[in-house]
Formats: C-alpha cells, sequence, structure tokens
C-alpha cells in the first residue's frame, strides 16, 4: 500500500482537505495510508523545544538537524523516498508526481520557520522539493498538494475517470477546454465539433485547441514540446 509518513509540528492539520473527496475517500477503503509524527515529540528538555536562532545571526528560528533526525531515524528506513518540503527544492512536476505514486510513497518532512538546519538535509539524504515559487509559512500545505497530486494516480483511485495521456502535463501540453450541458449558455453554444459524433475529428480539434493554449499561456512548455515534435510536425 502506498504510505505517506509526515513529519510535523501541526499533526492536527492532517488529513484536513486529503480527507474529503477522491483521497480521502481512498483514504478511508485503504487505497493509501497516512501517517503523522510530531517533530516536538523529539524535541529537547521540559519545554521540548525544536529550534534555535541562526548560527551566524539573523531574523527568526531553525529547526535543530538533532531533533528532526532524532525524528526521521524513529520511522525507521524502509526505502522510501525521504522529502523536505523547501522552496528551495527541485519544482514539482507531473513527471515527479507520477514517478512518486509507482513507488511505496513517502517520508516527507515539513518545515516551520526559517528551515532547517543544513546538517540533517545532507545526513539523512532529504531531497528538497518545491511546489513553486512563493513562500509559505510551512511545509504542511506543500506535502498535502504532493500527496493529493500522487494518490489521484494509484490504481483504482480514480475509477475509469483518469483520462492519462490527455490531461495537462502529460503529453507536454495544457489540456482542451471541456464542455457539457446546456446547449446553450448565454448565448454561447458548445462547439458544433463536439457534437459531431465524428471521434478523429474531435481528437483532432482538442487537439490543436490544446497546442494553441500551451502555444499562448506557457511558452516554456510549448518550446519543449516542439523540439520533441518530428521535423515535419514542427510550427513556429
Ligand atoms: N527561509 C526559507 C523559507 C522558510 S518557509 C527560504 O527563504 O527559503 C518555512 C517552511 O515552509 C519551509 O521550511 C518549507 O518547509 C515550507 N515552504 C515554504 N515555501 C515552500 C514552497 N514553495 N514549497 C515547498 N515548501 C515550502
Amino acid at each position: 500500500m502506498w504510505r505517506a509518513s509526515i513529519l510535523t509540528l501541526y499533526p492536527e492539520m492532517f488529513p484536513g482537505p486529503l480527507g474529503v473527496s477522491l483521497s480521502g475517500e481512498a483514504l478511508a477503503n485503504g487505497s493509501w495510508a497516512l501517517e503523522t509524527r510530531n517533530i516536538r515529540d523529539f524535541g529537547q528538555g521540559r519545554h521540548r523545544s525544536v529550534d534555535d536562532t541562526p548560527a551566524g545571526g539573523g531574523p527568526g528560528m531553525v529547526i535543530r538537524a538533532d531533533v528532526l533526525a532524532d525524528a526521521i531515524d524513529a520511522l525507521g528506513d524502509d526505502g522510501r523516498p525521504r522529502l523536505l518540503m523547501s522552496p528551495r527544492g527541485l519544482p514539482l512536476q507531473q513527471a515527479h508526481v507520477r514517478a512518486l505514486a509507482a513507488g511505496e510513497g513517502a517520508v516527507i518532512v515539513c518545515g516551520r520557520f526559517e528551515g532547517v538546519d543544513q546538517r540533517v538535509i545532507e545526513a539523512r539524504g532529504l531531497t528538497e522539493v518545491s511546489i513553486g515559487d512563493y513562500v509559505l509559512s510551512g511545509g504542511e500545505l506543500g506535502a498535502m498538494v504532493l500527496i493529493d497530486a500522487c494518490v489521484r494516480l494509484l490504481p483504482g483511485v480514480m475509477g475509469g475517470a483518469t483520462s492519462g495521456d490527455e490531461e495537462s502535463f502529460e503529453n507536454g501540453l495544457l489540456e482542451y477546454p471541456h464542455y457539457t450541458r446546456p446547449l446553450l449558455f448565454e448565448d454561447r453554444a458548445i462547439p458544433d465539433i463536439l457534437r459531431s459524433g465524428h471521434h478523429k475529428n474531435i481528437a483532432a480539434w482538442r487537439r490543436s485547441e490544446a497546442e494553441a493554449l500551451t502555444r499562448e499561456r506557457r511558452p516554456d512548455l510549448w518550446a519543449a514540446y516542439q523540439a520533441r515534435q518530428p521535423p515535419q510536425k514542427k510550427r513556429k
């Protein structure tokens, strides 16, 4: 079973949004498991202190290497990847999510304050993962984002609904637009082609919409996509 073990100072934040809808139902029916460990339980002294002032000065507090290492070690090493949520990390992408979802799960460390002592990152082989170029107040929301993205890919979680290679990012493109009833909404009709029943033309239309959207909104994805196309299919 795919297992997420979270090291956090705020275990009460979990399962939070992971406890509802798809991920919540999958959690309830045992398609995946979630375990939280409070880093505070490994804190030092009567006050279970977990942080201290940054060496070299500066604002804020840093989570101690020894405290976090004890919390990580208490989980044992079962070969699952050990991740640290961090704005300095590898920006999370669907390909990483796929690879993670195909494994046994993950141990996820959630930082707080200014972050964690560099030495525990190195000594425990933590892979830093970012959910985007902005700064959160803690790693918990990032961990939830990562887990949510993985869980929906687990076998059985989305039933037949997982369109896999058609979804945004799966084929290097953003997804085509969707429509459903009513046929007419405030003078806007569903594009005729989608009602033609001609599956091949519909697929071609969706592909060209996806390409146009990607080209317009995400020049970075578009360039990478273009580079992967056979020469005769390349367009500017
Ligand atoms: N001083 C740090 C930011 C600390 S924010 C810096 O400038 O890099 C506190 C914690 O929130 C971090 O330790 C990390 O666990 C989490 N966090 C903040 N932004 C994040 C992001 N974009 N992705 C993943 N985790 C993030």
